[in-house]
């Protein structure tokens, strides 16, 4: 890799569509320095499940080729984006990380990379992720463990461990993912970059394979807020092909993002710093917040009371869902059937036997059980009345502050192996990013320090619903006045 290529792979999104924009670099030169990094740093890293090299060259020549013919192009035009494997991109291999779907090519893409393509962007590769995206840490997946760019020893976090790890390695300068309990905050903050989780019904879903869906969304990756914002312009917008997709103006993101939010009032509830949070996490948020007070924001203390119930709730909502979502994979209509000989009913039992991993089969089991007859009342039903109090305390505490801001995740990113034999423990690790999903709220990570051992440390900030433009000017607040977001790890060079 010539020293411009390795120059060229650290620089943010927004400086790479400058230069692009500029004539200062050409889309398949940009491509070539990124399958350069992938192949410096891929065999550790294994962010991808899938990269078609030629494809990739070939979408960025015919963008550089309508660069030079005049045409007028999108905001993302010759930037390669890589995508989360649960995405479906026409003719490419989705599988979900999953043994049930390997092989399937589906044939329709997405509403997000069908937006991705007219906004000129290059589809960089497939991202993998925890089965299904179900996970924190992409052990789950059937194919590959992600690695941590900080630390090859570490997780990357999850589910969307794939797009988080290859943007922190800068093997893509931007990433999408999906989060429906944290996947896009939590792998974020674990490798020291921005992630969004949009409001529910900001991003259209279709094309997204279901996990839960009254909790689940896309949103972008990026190593800094202008990044984020500048990918979140390009997929949000109502779609018809997502029931819940909402109808309103898409505001402009870009438009005020640098401009300061004068008597910005954050909120810090208590809740966020309690038992299980690592003192050098807290240390790097509260040094946040100071960030903040000096430039001129008020500290609000708030409380969010029925956030200890937020895990509990979320693992009966999300396993009800996903139960039902992972009905259709029954090697009938979709995924693996079985090579073994049976009646029907067999066929079905040994082909999801067959082609589902522990964790997706553990989920199934357990939203299964909280809607049957007899247990729908006493766990399903009520989940759904404490979920509805956790969207009133989210209520009460916007009406006293403007962002709320804490950790994303109680610890740094964790060894490979150290979790995974303890699905307790590693479903703790999203304690602070399932609520947003529960109200349907808005909520970001941003890089905001280290480990005395040289692992970042994330920042989440939670909104109201449709209040990006405000979350993101918040966080750029931040941004602006550290210099966290250009720290890249050392593996990089
Ligand atoms: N880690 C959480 C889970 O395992 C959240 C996953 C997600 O947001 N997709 O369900």
């Amino acid at each position: 890799m010539s020293l411009d290529h390795a120059a060229l792979v650290r620089l943010s999104a927004s400086d790479l569509v400058g230069k692009l924009q500029r004539g200062e670099v050409k889309s398949a030169e940009l491509a070539q320095a990124f399958l350069a990094a992938c192949d410096r740093h891929e065999p550790t890293i294994k962010a991808f499940l899938h990269l078609d090299r030629q494809a990739i060259l070939d979408a960025a020549e015919r963008s550089d080729a309508r660069r030079k013919a005049g045409e007028k192009l999108g905001i993302l035009a010759g930037l390669p984006i890589a995508i989360k494997d649960n995405l479906c991109q026409k003719g490419v291999p989705t599988t979900c990380a999953s043994k049930i779907l390997q092989g399937f090519k589906p044939p329709y893409s997405a509403t997000v990379v069908e937006r991705l393509d007219g906004a000129g962007a290059v589809c960089f590769g497939k991202t993998n992720l925890d089965e299904f995206a179900m996970g924190s840490s992409t052990e789950n997946s059937a194919y590959q463990t992600t690695r941590n760019p900080w630390d090859p020893a570490r997780i990357p976090g999850g589910s969307s461990g794939g797009s988080a790890a290859a943007v922190a390695g800068c093997l893509a300068p931007l990433s999408l993912g999906s989060d429906t309990g944290g996947s896009i905050r939590q792998p974020a903050s674990l490798c020291g970059i921005v992630g969004l989780k949009p409001t529910y019904g900001l991003v259209s879903r279709y094309g997204l394979v279901a996990f839960a869906s009254s909790l689940d969304q896309i949103g972008p990756f990026s190593h800094d807020v202008t990044g984020c914002a500048l990918l979140l312009q390009a997929i949000v917008g109502h779609d018809g092909r997502d029931s819940i997709s909402v109808n309103q103006p898409v505001p402009d993101y870009l438009a005020d993002l640098d401009k300061p939010l004068a008597g910005l009032r954050v909120g810090v509830a208590r809740e966020f710093f309690g038992e299980g949070l690592d003192p050098q996490v807290e240390k790097a948020v509260r040094a946040a917040l100071d960030v903040y007070k000096s430039q001129g924001a008020t500290i609000v203390d708030v409380s969010l009371p029925t956030s200890p119930h937020a895990v509990a709730t979320y693992y009966l909502v999300a396993t009800a869902e996903a139960s039902s979502n992972l009905a259709r994979f029954d090697g009938v209509r979709y995924g693996h059937r079985t090579a073994r000989k049976g009646n029907l009913i067999e066929q079905y039992c040994r082909s999801r036997g067959e082609g589902f991993g522990a964790e997706v089969k553990r989920r199934i089991m357990l939203g299964t059980y909280a809607l049957s007859s007899g247990y729908i009342d006493a766990y399903y039903l009520q989940s759904l009345k404490v979920r509805r109090l956790i969207l009133e305390d989210f209520q009460k505490v916007f009406s006293q502050c403007d962002v709320l801001a804490g950790p994303t995740a109680p610890t740094a990113a964790f060894k490979v192996g150290e979790k995974s034999s303890d699905p307790l423990a590693m479903y703790l690790s999203d304690i602070y990013t399932i609520s947003c999903n529960l109200a349907g709220i808005s909520g970001i990570s941003i890089p905001c320090g280290f480990t005395d051992n040289g692992l970042p440390i994330g920042l989440q900030m939670q909104g109201p619903q449709f209040a990006e433009s405000t979350l993101l000017r918040a966080a750029r607040m931040h941004e602006k006045a550290t210099d966290w977001h250009t720290r890249r790890p050392a593996l990089v060079g």
